[in-house]
């Protein structure tokens, strides 16, 4: 089969690779579809998550057809049109029977990193580094789905496949972002990056009951699809006192919920901390750079609740514990336990509440894959998510 495999810091290339096999019976293998790029990707492609091997297949986001089943499936059979959820659970362990699937104690093989690292052994996740797992992923003309009654879900009819394959990875994300943020009706909810996960948290704010959402990012493009797609108010962080903006946008308040999409690798306007963060990471003194948590912790009412989806995987400074006391705020974090909510999701699309499919502004072969991800990574002509039609 042809994959897009990463080579080494900002190295991709398109390789021909065996196919994959039926290893456990609980197997299933895709033949895959659609397979988008992902912003946690970047991290990968930047060189921030160890354990990347020269030749692991990227891609955690894809839509495709059953092609095999392995012995121990029930679900689903040659045929079946499926999404597959990003992070992997067994459905068996303590956390899964609470449906906490991205705790999953069982679905990752190389546990030893992130046991050293974290205290526990992390879930595993496709296509996301040997520390989580080291499943191929699905840039990919086929890719394996381990546990595949828990992680796979039959696409309804009537879904087309441009709107079901977020439901992969970045709408179940922004999803849980949401509902982890405790919005009550009346909410104002602040949302930080408005790439797809952003996009997705500020629909599924509104979907919770927030009265007001507002977008912060400095692409224009982003701000103006959380305007007209999202329905949020816009501020772009370059152009606004971030904290200024959120407090008379709030009657002094600040918002009740703040959200963060961004991660590890923010930018900041306020110059000294850019210079201090971006220093530090690059000398391995800090590996994130954490200007958009920070600017959501002090501009949070007090009482209020910091819901944190961007990928962060190790340590960060300056952070400020004062204003998480002092102000009372609740900090909640996970990556997306989709498993949760993707029939919820299903059903918002169906009955025309949620769109995903503006996230795909472009498609492009899997072989243009390298080309892909420069154009996600530098967000030129707009770029929001590079789709892959293996
Ligand atoms: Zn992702
Ligand atoms: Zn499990």
């Amino acid at each position: 089969m042809r994959a897009l495999t990463w080579q080494g810091t900002n190295r991709l290339s398109v390789e021909t690779l065996p196919d994959p096999e039926l290893i456990n019976p609980r197997d299933v293998i895709v033949r895959v579809k659609l397979s988008s790029v992902c912003g946690s990707d970047l991290h990968l492609l930047d060189g921030y998550v160890p354990t990347m091997h020269a030749g692991d297949v990227l891609g955690h986001e894809f839509l495709g057809e059953v092609v095999e089943a392995g012995s121990g499936v029930t679900q689903f059979s040659r045929g079946d049109r499926v999404i597959a959820i990003s992070i992997l659970g067994c459905g068996d362990c303590q956390p899964c029977q609470r449906q906490e699937f991205s705790c999953c104690d069982n679905s990752n093989p190389n546990p030893t990193f992130t046991q050293e690292l974290y205290g526990h052994a992390c879930t595993g996740i496709f296509g996301y580094s040997h520390a989580f797992g080291g499943y191929a992923g699905s840039h990919a003309t086929y890719v394996r789905v381990p546990f595949a009654d828990v992680n796979l879900f039959k696409v309804p009819e009537g879904i087309s496949d441009e709107k079901a394959l977020f439901v992969s990875d970045a709408v179940p994300t922004g999803y849980y972002g949401a509902d982890i943020a405790d919005i009550e009706p009346g909410d104002t909810v602040a949302v930080w990056g408005c790439g797809g996960v952003g996009q997705m948290a500020i629909r599924s704010a509104y979907l919770m009951g927030a009265e007001q959402v507002i977008a912060i990012d400095r692409f224009e493009d982003r701000l103006h699809l959380a305007r007209k797609q999202g329905g949020a108010i816009g501020l772009n962080y370059t152009q606004h006192d971030i904290h200024d903006a959120l407090l008379s946008l709030t009657g002094g308040r600040g918002p009740d919920r703040c959200i963060d999409c961004v991660g590890m690798e923010a930018h900041s306007e306020h110059k000294l901390e850019d210079v201090y963060d971006r220093t530090k990471q690059m000398m391995r003194l800090q590996t994130e750079r954490g200007a958009a948590l920070r600017q959501a912790i002090h501009s949070c009412r007090k009482g209020g609740t910091v819901s944190v989806l961007g990928v962060y995987a190790g340590f960060m400074d300056k952070f400020p514990i004062g204003a998480v006391v002092n102000k009372a705020l609740t900090m909640k974090s996970g990556q997306q336990p989709g498993q949760r909510y993707v029939e919820r999701i299903f059903e918002h699309i169906q009955a025309g509440e949620l769109d995903p499919s503006y996230l795909m502004t472009h498609t492009a072969s899997l072989e243009d894959g390298p080309q892909g991800y420069a154009m996600f990574k530098h967000k030129s002509d707009d770029c929001l998510r590079v789709v892959f039609a293996p």
